[in-house]
Formats: C-alpha cells, structure tokens, sequence
C-alpha cells in the first residue's frame, strides 16, 4: 500500500506473531491445531507474583511511573545482576520497557545510524532484523550450522567485521537453537571484539533461567567487554509473564541515558502494576521457578526423542530456551502427498496443514534449513504433535 511509509512497507511482519494469528483463525473455525509456533511458558504466572500484582492495585499504583522505571524496581534490578550475573551497575545504568522487545527496539534506535551494519549471528530471533531495519541499520547474518551447535566461531566473527559495523547482537540461551554460549566460548568472541573497541554488544539474556547446561554466561562478565556490552533480560520467559510486558537492560549510562530519552517519546513508563509485580518476582530466587525449567527440561527430552524416530529431521541438543529446530533440507525436493517441498516454509505450510500442527519456518530467524517446534507445551500435545507430525511425512 503506497500510501503507508515506506518504512513499514519495508518491514515483514513478525514471522511467529503470524503463525500465531493463523493458527488462532484455523482454531476458530474448528480445526484441531496444535500450536509449537510462540515461544511462551504454559504456566500461569506464579502466585506469589499474582499477589504482588492484586496489591499494587490496592495500594493504588496507578500514575504514570518514571519512564525508565520505578527506583525500587531497579534496585531489584541491581540486587538480581549482582546475584544471578555477579554484574555491577548503578541505577543510571539501568532501563526499564515494555517488554524485551521494547529494550531491543529503543537500542536500535538510539544507536544506529543509516547504513550502520549489524551482526546478526543466524539464526537469531525474528524482530532483530527489522528493528534493524526500521532505524536505518544493515543487518548482516552470519551463517552457522547445526555442526557448529548453530554457535558462531570468532573466525567467522572476524570475517564478518567492516568499519561500517555498529554492534552484533545475539541471545544466549539463544532463540531459536536452544544454543548455550560458554564463558569460554564467549571469551574467544570477546577476543575478536577487542580489537575493534567502537562495536557494541548487545547480549539478549532473556532465557537466562531456561537454561539445562548448568551455566549462565554474560559477555558483560569480562572486564574488557563491560563497558560496551548492553544485557538485555525480562521477566516474560522466567516467570510466564509474557502478556504482563517487562524487559530491561543493564548497560553504559550514555546509552541507558538515550534508551530513557527515546522511550519518553514514545511510550512513558512500563505499566505500573506490572512493574511492582516484577520487583516481587526479581526478589526471589531463581529457584522458585526451578519447577518449569524442569518441566521444560522433560519434554525437551521427550521431544528429541520422538523426533529422533522421524526420517528426516535432523536436530542439535538444545541447552536452553524451550525450543527445537531441526534442519529438515531432507525433504527439500521431495514431493508429500501430492505437494512440491522445496523451502522450509513449504515444509512449515504442508505441518499446519496436513499435521495440522503450527511451527514456523527457519526463514524467519535467518535459517532457510531448519523450522522451529516450541516445546512449551503439554506432553499430551507435544506426544499428539509429533504422532502427526510423524504420519505426515510418512
Ligand atoms: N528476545 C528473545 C530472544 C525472545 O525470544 C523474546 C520473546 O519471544 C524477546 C526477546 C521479547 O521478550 P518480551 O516478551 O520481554 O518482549
């Protein structure tokens, strides 16, 4: 429609929102789909946090909050990096959003210029291009494979660096592989990065705690890296509270400062109710949500084995995250029940419509190889999902 901007003519539209909003429409019309498409917990917020959210309303928070955050949330804030990460900031390092995104979104428009290029380690999580994009930026992929466990070596790092590169960004555990950075493996980037002091990092921890490697690393742990790392975490993944909408970031002041300036402009605070909830959340200690990360951690294992069983589908161990994404290019060519596959989203199309089970295509997260199951969700649909899945491509 040229009557829109050319801006957003130039955006796609987030790739699992879609499959999301397609699988919702099928569900509606009385098709039984079963939707691996959206990387959301399947848990209800925990209690504890649902007290805290009733009480804020009683205590009548209702104003607007200060637009990078309540301070006593980011003392929080500060209290769970020192715990959780061992990281020091200060409260003018710290911003508060709606939502992860959100932080992503104000760090891409306070940072980029036009024609500034980005690293994009693929595959990497769908909006990181288009907000990319959207402030002028280049988002440059480099490609990995499932031999590499879909991590990025600093060689290929290296490669990938010109003078016009502003920042890398990626997430660790990362959505969609599941992939766990090592501190060492991290190191052996950071090596890379100090050579070229002007780029930034911009670490997406926001599946910090979904994580069966028995380690969380941060590229902001290196004193060398410190001071141009930005981490970037919330409370959607860790505490199922997706829909409540609370990211943000620990990072330099000059660029916390910006995130406060742009996000004034745009949206004001983070819902208040929200916030005060999330200080409770961030009090308590990561163990009191042990119990979904080994959930998740079950039906991870029941997943790779029943898609073990299937021809075709050929996956790495994810470490993190609640996510699998097998390369399925075996099918790449062949022809099921009368249709042609040649992309991963022919594939994708042919699981919602024959398995009538929603993934979505690893086109959308820099992978034209693989698609992406979410395991989060019950054993009775992942068992069901991968019995259809199954006979499908039989
Ligand atoms: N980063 C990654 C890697 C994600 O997978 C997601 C959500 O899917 C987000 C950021 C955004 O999270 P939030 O719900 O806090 O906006």
């Amino acid at each position: 429609d040229n009557r829109l901007s050319k801006r957003v003519n130039e955006m796609a539209t987030s790739a699992t929102l879609a499959m999301a909003a397609k699988t919702r429409e099928l569900k509606e019309q009385g098709i039984d789909i079963i939707g691996l498409s959206l990387g959301e917990p399947d848990f209800p917020v925990p209690e504890f946090i649902k007290d805290a959210a009733i009480q804020a309303i009683k205590d009548n928070y209702h104003s607007y909050t200060p637009v990078d955050g309540y301070g006593d949330l980011k003392k929080a804030i500060i209290t769970k990096f020192k715990r959780d990460n061992n990281l020091e900031y200060k409260p003018s390092q710290i911003v508060v959003s709606t939502g992860a995104k959100q932080s992503l979104a104000n760090l891409t428009m306070v940072l980029l210029d036009e024609g500034d290029e980005v690293l994009l380690p693929a595959p990497y999580w769908v909006s990181y291009a288009d907000q990319c994009k959207v402030a002028g930026g280049i988002p440059k992929e480099i490609p990995t494979s499932i031999e590499t466990d879909f991590k990025v070596t600093a060689e290929a790092l290296e490669e990938a660096i010109t003078p016009k590169t502003k920042m890398i960004i990626y997430s660790s555990p990362c959505n969609p592989s599941g992939s766990v950075y090592s501190k060492k493996e991290l190191r052996k980037l950071a090596d890379v990065l100090v050579k070229y002091p002007d780029i930034i990092v911009i670490s997406d921890e926001i599946y910090e705690h979904i994580n069966f490697s028995g380690g969380h690393a941060s590229m902001a742990e290196f004193d060398d890296m410190y001071d141009r790392t930005v981490v970037v975490n919330g409370v959607s993944k860790a505490f199922s509270m997706t829909g409540w909408r609370i990211g943000y970031i620990g990072g330099p002041e000059w660029i916390a400062r910006a995130c406060n300036k742009m996000q004034g402009q745009v949206t004001s605070g983070a819902n208040a109710i929200a916030q005060r909830a999330t200080i409770t959340a961030l009090e308590n200690p990561p163990s009191k949500i042990q119990f979904m990360v080994d959930a998740f951690k079950e039906r991870r294992k029941l997943i790779l084995g029943l898609l073990s069983e299937i021809e075709g589908f050929q996956t790495n161990e994810p470490e993190g995250a609640f996510y699998v994404f097998p390369d399925v290019s075996y099918f790449f060519g062949k022809t099921l029940r009368g249709k042609n596959i040649n992309t991963a989203s022919d594939f994708s199309l042919y699981l919602l419509e024959e398995a009538k089970v929603a993934t979505v295509t690893g086109e959308a997260f820099g992978d034209p190889n693989c698609i992406r199951l979410s395991y989060a969700a019950s054993e009775t649909e992942i068992k069901e999902a991968m019995r259809r899945i199954k006979e499908a491509v039989a």
